[in-house]
């Protein structure tokens, strides 16, 4: 049979590398917690009108990047989620979430866009977010901006910038759009190919663009936030006066946009210079008008969502240490005889909270293999001890505790019966 291996864009995440992914999970539900931010999860497949929603501007993401398929049994359209925004909004809406006022959610997991693969950018990749549902106030969008510089500050994360816009409300931006549009049909000539493709589509989305033809021509287009009215505004300097009281350095950018189509008011990137062109680790922005798109009562929202691949290749980038999980202990049995005791023994000690490493016979070899190249497992296993289930301490009712690191070679014995004494011996502080 032809050799089967994982599609282009998605990767498979192994051990030790894994242990990276769990690591940076635990901090975040530790930070959501001290945040009030709940878990939420749902589907990974979607029906295609909650990404495709006919109102709002046509996004790279709608336009090419999205896996959908007909589902073969019922016809219906469905979508692997590109983001999961949209998929929260639908279920606080579905399961009528605010009825009691606003709520604060947070998710992981993986998002599918059908990009072209390279560094930090994946067919299948992976997003930590966070969403708060209900409240209108510029006290939230800094609330949600402060957790995540929290967030960068506790993983170790250094050389993340943070670049702050606001889109204004729908109208304000509907007069600059027509006055951009009119700016641009000026300058068709220096338009590129995909510019003017997206000249009525998307025209914000032009300011984005790297194509340094065009630099000169997009610098002197009508900004957005001088189309703001006051309360925009005030909106706009009070996230920025929280953020600085707080410490956290911020620049506004005039030209970000975001990818999505729902923005308004604020919104903001987390960057870094670290990561060659995909240096963007976390987007987000308010979307106060999404809920009542999708059908919803309306609602207020803010949010954000951050690469986990990026936020972990900018980590090793950066050469932090993130802990490998490693055994307390590596259990040595010398023979099949001595197995029913072992086992017993390693339940009672992983009940304790000791985390054991059981040797099990190879493949391939006969029964456990040698004592040498049991020793040569345990060391490999990163233990601090090995415990060795032979057959005259056995017969004695007792084990022996090995010590594999620090003064290597000393070993005491010790009664099973009294293993509750010195079970926590073996452990080593976490
Ligand atoms: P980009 O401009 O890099 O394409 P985006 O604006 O499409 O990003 P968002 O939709 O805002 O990204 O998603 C939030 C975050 O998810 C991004 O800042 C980035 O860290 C990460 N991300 C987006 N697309 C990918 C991808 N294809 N592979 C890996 N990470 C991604
Ligand atoms: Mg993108």
């Amino acid at each position: 049979m032809q050799k089967l291996v994982a599609i282009k864009g998605m990767n498979d995440i192994l051990p030790p590398d894994s242990a990276r992914w769990e690591w940076l999970e635990d901090k975040v539900r530790n930070l959501m917690a001290r945040y009030a931010y709940r878990n939420i999860r749902t589907p990974i497949v979607e029906p295609t009108p909650l990404f495709v929603r006919g109102l709002g501007e046509v996004t790279d993401i709608v336009e090419k990047e999205m896996y959908s398929f007909e589902d073969r049994l019922n016809g219906e359209h469905l979508t692997l989620r590109p983001e999961a925004t949209a998929g929260v909004v639908r279920a606080v809406a579905e399961h009528s979430m605010l009825y009691d006022g606003g709520k604060r959610l947070y998710y992981m997991g993986p998002m599918f866009r059908h990009e072209r693969p390279q560094r930090g950018r994946y067919r299948q990749f992976h997003q930590i977010g966070a969403e708060a549902l209900g409240f209108p106030g510029a006290e939230v969008d800094a609330e949600l901006i402060l957790m995540a510089n929290a967030l960068w500050r506790e993983l170790g994360l250094r050389n993340v910038r943070l670049e702050l816009n606001s889109l204004g409300q729908p109208q304000e931006r509907q007069a600059h759009r027509a006055a951009l549009i009119a700016f641009l049909e000026q300058h068709i000539d220096v338009l590129d190919e995909e510019a003017r493709r997206r000249l009525h589509s998307n025209p914000l989305r032009i300011l984005d663009t790297k194509n340094p033809a065009m630099q000169a021509v997009v610098e002197a287009a009508p900004r957005l936030i001088d189309f703001l009215g006051v309360q925009s505004l005030a909106h706009f300097d009070t996230v920025k006066s929280i953020l600085t009281a707080n410490g956290v350095a911020w620049t506004v950018n005039p030209r970000l946009v975001r990818g999505m189509d729902y923005y308004n008011l604020t919104v903001f990137e987390f960057v870094t210079d670290q990561l060659g062109s995909q240096g963007t680790i976390c987007g987000g922005g308010r979307y106060d008008y999404l809920i009542e798109q999708i059908g919803g009562k309306p609602a207020p929202a803010v949010g954000w969502a951050l690469g986990v691949e990026r936020v972990l290749e900018l980590l090793k980038e950066q050469e932090s240490a993130v802990p490998t999980p490693v055994p307390d202990a590596y259990a040595v049995i010398p023979s099949a005889a001595a197995l029913p005791v072992a086992v017993t023994t390693l339940e009672r000690l992983r009940q304790l909270g000791v985390r054991v490493q059981m040797h099990a016979a190879p493949a391939g070899g006969e029964g456990m293999g040698s004592m040498k190249s049991q020793f040569k497992k345990a060391d490999a296993s990163g233990a601090l001890w090995a415990l060795i289930f032979g057959e005259d301490e056995l017969a004695r009712g007792s084990v022996v505790v090995k010590s594999l690191r620090d003064g290597a070679g000393a070993q005491s014995e010790h009664l099973l019966d009294a293993l509750a004494e010195w079970a926590p011996t073996l452990q080593s502080p976490r």
